[in-house]
Parts: structure tokens; sequence; C-alpha cells
């Protein structure tokens, strides 16, 4: 099949136009039995519309004429395939056209297994469907097979278009015997029709209007349900997704080329680089060439394809997603899906595939599989195979974590191609992911109390080589260079596990800790990552409140400490799976009840607190023993170590937490966003 473009009636996919107010745009998949009519609805659709040029009809019903055959709309699909001039763009699956309220891509499956290839394959989205029928046969095989299909594919708007009404005599009671039957059907899948249309395309009854023969019928017209049909949300509304397609050393920058999938992308943005969830900022957005700087563009949307290029020295390569930071895709080691059969051989369990999520490639093995359906006959089949053109969940386990999203969330990251033998055999539609770490990403909670009583009798350098072996993904360790997090960071290096460590730079921090995180990196050999503020967030935040704005009320407070230190906090533990840090229960009565190993569940993450069940002499003793390098602060009284305004030395007999927002209530010095209720400030030991 062929797309028809006319230019002025396309605008970009997402539905974004930025000079005139955007029309919707609905894309359209048209269904049915291969006989039932659907060239020639489409070629009336074309000409209702007037989307057809000047005299097309016309000149091939005179060609029809002189070979003494009758006219047929389906001619017209015919003839515009091989007519590439007269402004008409050809491709091979869509056709587009408009109608007096929106835009409409018409998506062709011209058969059963091509209709399956290109939606799983992502060749052709569809919001919306006709499924078509033919008034004289009826309700068949493969209208019902497709309409199950629409189901499982999560197309919920579905109007049925009963054709070739005159073969049957515009008879009304055949049409609601056909209504009857395919309601019903839909009906077992929970899919109602948006309406069941009496057409006949050939004559033009039913299409744009209603004519005598079915002045019967009380619904709309085709065109009618065209205009009803909801377009998708635009791409640009989802989180932002762009698959790296490649990267590109130019001069001595590292251009990450793609095309952003969903939500917009600008300079300055902070992303995450999925599977690995490694944070960036965007630095520029290139285009070449640039007669005028300030062409330069700051942003692209959904649809566009850019090359950028970060701040950071992110390794980042083809396959992987960038995505917005607040907002990442899931790191999936293993991951359920509906998928779609085309392999002549049956899919079964313990076969190996390559899945493919947009640009990202991994190999893997088929764990399970579960409600093998055959679709023609809509009855799930007891089978530890899907057969050819069998739909089926499977659950694949990966050999390298791989960014996808649900299907449900984003259609366009939540798609897969499953490939055997170097061609696709199957797809579908993800349904869950999970990091790998033995159970399911939604049975954390389980698993940390499996973990914590796991790794309760190992020492905390064990505890950390276990934890790194039992969760997938990134696992990061936050440090503020004091004595716990200086232990541990020693303990991580004894068992050179793969852990990245972050310290949230606040800008605000003691000499003394900005020379000690520079022993520690050259005492151990590593880099631990400097998670700043956002430069833009912070001049506002003292442009508000000044520099010292923070001693002045909670408000103040709240503000300094998210910008300072919880917005550069989330940025490093997005996309990570484990997160290490230096808690123990007896710092303070808010810590008493630490577990070793508990969930994050606003960052879907395991928190690994090793030392948890340590007291403060036992660390102090083990830093001695060890040789580990401390914080000089310790020595003149602080216990804690955190900002340098907010933090002082305690007194002897006083909490260890007593140093941290001294002026604030016992029970609430566990961070400036927990300053008191009241915003005051004891000025009692400040300075
Ligand atoms: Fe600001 Fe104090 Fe919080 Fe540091 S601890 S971010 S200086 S309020």
């Amino acid at each position: 099949m062929n797309i028809l473009v006319t230019e002025k009636s396309v605008q970009p996919r997402d539905g974004v136009n930025r000079g005139t107010p955007p029309r919707p745009l609905v894309r359209i998949v048209i269904v049915g039995h291969v006989d039932h009519g659907k060239s020639t609805l489409i070629g009336r659709l074309l000409h209702e519309t007037g989307s057809l040029p000047a005299g097309k009809v016309e000149s091939l019903k005179l060609s029809s004429d002189r070979r003494g055959m009758p006219f047929e709309w389906s001619f017209l699909l015919d003839a515009l395939q091989t007519e590439r001039d007269q402004g008409i763009t050809l491709d091979t699956s869509q056709i587009r056209f408009r109608t007096a309220a929106r835009d409409i891509v018409l998506i062709d499956a011209p058969g059963h297994a091509e209709f399956l290839r290109n939606m799983i394959t992502g060749a052709a989205q569809a919001d919306a469907a006709l499924l078509l029928i033919d008034a004289v046969e009826g309700v068949r095989d493969q209208t019902r097979r497709h309409g199950y299909l629409l189901h499982l594919l999560g197309v919920r708007q579905v109007a049925v278009v009963v054709n070739k009404m005159d073969r049957v005599g515009f008879d009304q009671s055949r049409f609601h015997e056909i209504e009857a039957e395919i309601v019903n059907h839909l009906a077992t899948f929970g899919l109602a029709p948006t309406a069941v249309i009496p057409i006949s395309a050939r004559h033009g009854d039913g299409v744009a209007k209603v004519t005598p023969p079915i002045g019967w019928h009380t619904g709309p017209t085709v065109l009618a349900v065209l205009d009803r049909f909801a377009p998708a949300r635009p791409s640009t509304d989802f989180p932002l997704r762009m698959p790296v397609q490649a990267v590109y050393k130019f001069d001595d920058r590292r251009i990450i080329a793609g095309r952003v999938e969903t939500g917009r992308i600008a300079v300055g943005d902070s992303i995450t680089v999925m599977p690995r969830g490694r944070p960036a900022r965007v630095q520029s957005i290139e285009a070449w060439p640039v007669p005028d700087e300030s062409l330069v563009p700051r942003e692209a949307l959904a649809g566009q394809s850019v090359g950028i290029t970060l701040d950071d020295e992110v390794f980042v390569e083809r396959g992987e997603l960038i995505c917005a930071v607040e907002a990442p895709a899931k790191s999936a080691r293993r991951l359920r899906a509906r998928v779609f059969w085309l392999h002549d051989q049956p899919l079964a369990v313990g076969a190996p595939v390559t899945l493919r999520v947009g640009t990202a490639e991994a190999r893997g093995t088929i764990a399970l599989i579960d409600n093998a359906v055959d679709p023609g006959k809509l009855s799930v089949i007891e089978s530890a195979t899907i057969a050819q053109n069998h739909v089926g969940e499977i659950e694949i386990a990966l050999t390298q974590p791989i960014a996808a999203d649900l299907y449900a969330l984003n259609t366009r990251t939540g798609r897969i191609v499953l490939e055997r033998d170097g061609r696709i055999a199957g797809g579908g539609l993800v349904l869950a992911t999970d990091n790998g770490s033995a159970q399911h990403m939604h049975d954390l909670p389980s698993l940390a109390a499996r973990l914590s009583r796991e790794l309760a009798p190992l020492s905390p350098r064990e505890r950390i080589a276990q934890f790194r072996r039992r969760v997938e993904g990134r696992i990061v360790l936050t440090t503020s260079f004091g004595l716990e997090d200086q232990v541990l960071t020693h303990e991580l290096f004894e068992t050179t596990a793969d852990v990245e460590i972050a310290t949230l730079d606040t800008g605000r921090l003691f000499p003394e800790t900005y020379r000690l995180w520079g022993e520690t990196e050259r005492r151990y050999g590593c880099r631990i990552r400097a998670m700043v503020p956002q430069t833009d967030r912070l001049e506002a935040l003292v442009a508000e409140q000044g520099i010292n704005g923070f001693y002045h009320s909670r408000e103040a407070r709240v503000s300094c400490c998210h910008v300072r230190k919880v917005e550069p906090l989330n940025r490093a533990l997005a996309g990570a799976q484990g997160w290490i840090t230096g808690l123990r229960a007896d710092q303070s009565n808010n810590r008493s009840n630490i577990a070793l190993v508990s969930v994050d569940a606003e960052r879907n993450l395991l928190k690994l607190s090793p030392l948890a069940d340590w007291t403060r002499d036992a660390v102090l003793a083990y830093a001695a023993a060890h040789d580990v390098p401390v914080n000089p602060l310790h020595a003149k009284g602080f216990a804690s170590i955190g900002c340098a305004p907010c933090t002082r030395a305690i007194a002897p007999g006083e909490p260890e937490r007593a140093g941290r927002w001294w002026w604030e209530q016992e029970d609430k010095k566990e961070c400036g966003l927990h300053a008191a209720p009241d915003g005051a400030l004891n000025q009692r030991g400040r300075g």
C-alpha cells in the first residue's frame, strides 16, 4: 500500500507546529478481511476529502471506459502507487489526508502477518482502528483475529464499518445481525466500538453522508467517526527519551546523535543515560552548518533527530537511552512482555533470542511462557511454547541490562522486537521490568528484608560485596567525608566492588573536607564524583534570599537544602538500583530503626547501610586500625560533617547529631528539609 502526502496537509508526527495552532493528528489502522473492500474505502475517503489531484478520478474513469471495465475506487491506489510526480509523495504503508477538523494518517494492514509485523516493530502505530466487514460474508475468522489483536495491542478506539451494503440491498436486518455479532465479540475482551456504520464504499453511502438507501442509520458516517477519535497525547508531553544512534568524535567533542522519541531536550537540562543511569547535563545541541550563532538550536522536540554534547565525560554508546533525570526509563535485566511470534519454529522456554528496544540490543533467554493464545480461536492454549502467529506472555532473562519503559507508560520505548538467527521473529509490548536482582522490582520490600537477614552475620566489607552481587545495575555510595563514609570508602576499595562514589558539593563545605576529598582520591586512586547545585537554581536562590539566607527562616533552609543537596542527590541516584550510606542506628533516635537494607520508595531502589549496627567507637577503632584517612574536624569535636554554616562541634555527652542544624528541635535535625516548624533560629552556639 502507498502513502499519499500533500505537502500542506501534513504536520510533524507529534502534532507540534510552531507557527499556527496545531491540528490534531490521528493515526488510524484499517483492518479486516483481505477481500472486504479496504482499497475501495480508502479511495473513496481520499475522494470525499478532496485529497486527490484535480482530474484524477475523471482520467481513471476514462481509462476504465476505454478498456471496457467498470471504474473501481481501488484502481486509484494502484494508479497513485505508480505516480511520483504531481505533488504526490509515495511511501509504503500509510496514507495521509485531512478532514475538516484534523489530519489523518490511515495505516493499511494488508494481511495478518504484515499487520502484526508493522504494529509490533513500530512501523505503524495506531490511535484508533476501522474494522471492516463485508455485509455479504459477515464476521470472518480474520475479522475476529484482528479485533482481538487490536485489544492486545491496546487500541481502544474501534469503529466497525460494514461495507458492501449495496450487495445485500441495504438490508437493515442484515446490518443489525452483523452489528450484534461483532459487538458481542468485541465485548468478550472489553472493547465497545465507537460506532458501527453501514456503508457502500463503491457508491459512497455512509462514507461522507447518510444517503437515502441507509436513511435508517442514526449513527455517524465514516468521516464523522474519524473526527470523533481522540488523538494520541503529543509525544512532546512524555518524559524525554532519546535512543542513542551513534557517538561521533568531532574536534574534542563527543557528539551523541539520536532521535528524540518523546519529550524535549534543551541546553542545560539534567539528563541520565540509561540503563547505567549516568547523570549529566546537556551542554549543546549541534547544528550544521550554522550561518549565524543565533540560529544554533537551544531545544529539540520529539520527532527531531539531533546531535548533543554533555557537560561531563560520561561514556555513552549506541543503544543507550538519554532520559529525563526526574523520570528515567527502567534498567531491565529481565522483562515480561506480551509478544506476537512470527517465526515458523515455536518459541520455547530456554530459547536464545536477541532483544531489541529502540537502538539497544541484548542477548537473552526465554525464562517463562504464559497465556499462549491462538488469536484466531481466541483460546488460551495449555502450551509451553508460542506457535507462529500466536500471542503469549514471556519473561526474558538478559545477559546485560537494557533501558526500557512499560508500554502502558511510553509506547515508543515500551516496545520490543525479538530476533532469531538474525531476522525478526516476533515482538511485543513491555508489561513489567525487573532489575534482575532475583525478584521483581515491585517486590523490593521483601527483597530488602531478605537481604537484611542474609547480610546480618557479615562484615561491612562482605555486606558491600554481597549487596553488589545481589543488586544488578548501578550502585552509588554517597559520602560527606565523615568517619563512617571514609570507612566505607576504604572497605569498598578492599572489595574492588563496582560501586560509584558521589558527594554533594554544596559549595558550603569546610576547607578540611575539601582537603580530605583530594587525599582520599589519591589514597584509593579513585574519582569521587562531585554533584554540584544547578547554577541557575543557585543563582535564583541567592538572588532571592542572599548568600546566608538559610539562617532566617525554615522556608529558607528548606529551599537552600533543596537546591544544594536534595536535587543534586536525586541526580546522583537517578537510575541507580542501589544506594550505600554511612548511617548508623545509634546516631540519633530518628535512626534507631535503620535496617541494614531498606527500600527508598521514592527512588525505587535498595539502600544499604553497612554500618547500621555499629557503634561510633567501633567505627573509630576500625578506622585507626586500618589507617583510614579521617576528617580532622572530628578531632575538633565535630561528630558529623556537613555544610560549614550548619555544623558545629559538640560538647562531651551531647548526641552526635547535636552538631547539625543545632538550632532546630532535636527530632528535626536530620536535614534542613526538616527544620523546626516555627522556623526560629536559636542563636545559641552560632559562630
Ligand atoms: Fe544550606 Fe545549611 Fe542545608 Fe547546607 S546544610 S544546604 S548551608 S541549609
